[in-house]
């Protein structure tokens, strides 16, 4: 529609505007109910039915295997921080009972914002103790979160109750590789990973790029989990994808002296009533639903893969350009881990961001203010901002430059 805005928020982001349209219908009737969606019952026949599809367009999509069961929660990505640290110890206590609570260990690689709030959530919570693997910081020339350390700085512990990490760190635009060549020394170091210790307590925290591509190496997670308001929804549900020797008892870890979890964010409770434990964000998930089946119809995640990745590159060559013309820098220089979610870069001087960022609301261009804690520029260019949405981008930022 004409009057929209190219929305370029970091999240909530823009959604395909088809989807919104067809949501509308399901607000007033869904699925020929007669009722509509934010009015419906979730253990209605059409809501159960509905929720088991969404599941299997991201299980279909992203291939999660059977030893892994997908989950809707609430409480987006930052309650997860702590739910995965409360469900993954209850998981530890019950494999050692013994063990002293300062000789359990929490991994953390910290390469951005995110990263570092889930290390600190996991501090507060107690009952273990929590290890830096690696901090980007002092990789950085400037003791800022700019880089994917390379591979011979991560220091894992060698039986961890929980490994962290956050594959692409909203604020700061920093991303894993895509897995695709282990050599690469932005990808993940799988190698390196402590062996022989019985399944990996492996956790990624995917909310800014989950079904933007493939998730390498899904298999060996324990934990995934993604909140919705980027790529795949509205804000209020988050996607988890647990391998099923995580769903532990959490009330047996606790006579052991685990401490207790609330068994709404217990994964097992999810996972033994379908996620209809209590009610779910039924609107958000209907939401998500319909996103996901127009991925699905337009390629899938291979495709939005390729489409990501170009719409990115075309912004990290004009922010060359504006290098080059020498009022711009990277906030992450290329090969060190620049993301293909969030690009992000700094005018070398302020006065010249703020017009920037005026002048291109202007142009309809809106949500592009970096985080407020370390301002810049941020272009977020999650799954539905479109190559042609991208393209304008590019113009507009072009003839800024061009005219200075
Ligand atoms: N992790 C990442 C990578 C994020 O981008 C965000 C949200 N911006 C969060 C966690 C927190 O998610 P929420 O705001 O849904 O709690």
């Amino acid at each position: 529609a004409p009057d929209r805005a190219i929305n370029l928020s970091a999240g909530p982001c823009c959604l395909p505007e088809s989807v919104l349209v067809e949501a509308c219908q399901g607000l007033l009737n869904f699925d020929g109910t007669g009722i509509g969606i934010a009015e419906i019952s979730h253990r209605t026949p059409e809501f159960v039915a509905y929720i088991k599809e969404v599941e299997d367009l991201i299980r279909t999509q992203l291939d999660v295997p059977e030893t892994h069961t997908i989950l809707f929660a609430q409480g987006g990505g930052a309650l997860q921080f702590s739910v995965v640290v409360l469900n993954l110890l209850a998981r530890h206590r019950l494999l050692h009972p013994d063990l002293p609570n300062n000789e359990r260990v929490l991994d953390y690689i910290v390469t951005g914002w995110f990263s570092e709030i889930a290390i600190n959530e996991a501090a507060r919570l107690g009952g273990a103790r929590t290890n830096v693997v690696v901090d980007a910081r002092k990789h950085s020339a400037v003791n800022k979160f700019d880089n994917i350390p390379p591979h011979d700085a991560y220091n894992f512990s060698p039986d961890p109750a929980l490994i962290f990490y956050c594959e692409n760190e909203t604020v700061d635009g920093v991303q894993f590789s895509d897995g695709t060549d282990p050599t690469d020394p932005t990808s993940f170091p799988f190698h390196l990973l402590p062996k022989d210790k019985g399944l990996l307590p492996l956790v990624g925290d995917y909310s800014s790029s989950f079904m933007s591509r493939p998730i390498p190496r899904l298999a060996d997670h324990a934990v995934i989990f993604a909140s919705a308001q980027k790529n795949i929804g509205p804000a209020g549900v988050t996607v988890l994808i647990v391998r099923n020797d995580c769903l532990v008892d959490v009330d047996a870890a606790a006579k052991l002296g685990a401490a207790p979890v609330p068994h709404t964010l217990a994964y097992k409770t999810l996972a033994d009533n379908g996620s209809l434990y209590n009610t779910p964000s039924v609107f958000a998930i209907y939401v998500t639903g319909l996103v996901l089946r127009h991925l699905k119809a337009m390629g899938g995640v291979k495709y939005i893969d390729a489409v990501n990745r170009k719409k990115a590159e075309k912004l990290y060559a004009v922010v060359k350009e504006g290098v080059a013309k020498g009022v711009l820098r990277p906030r992450v220089e290329e090969g060190k881990g620049r993301s293909l979610m969030n690009v992000v870069f700094d005018f070398n001087e302020r006065e010249l961001q703020d017009r920037f960022v005026v002048s291109a609301e202007a142009h309809g261009i809106k949500g592009i203010r970096g985080h407020p804690l370390v301002l810049g520029t941020r272009l977020s260019i999650y799954n539905a901002v479109t190559e042609e949405q991208v393209d304008t981008v590019a113009a507009y930022m072009q003839a800024f430059l061009a005219q200075l």
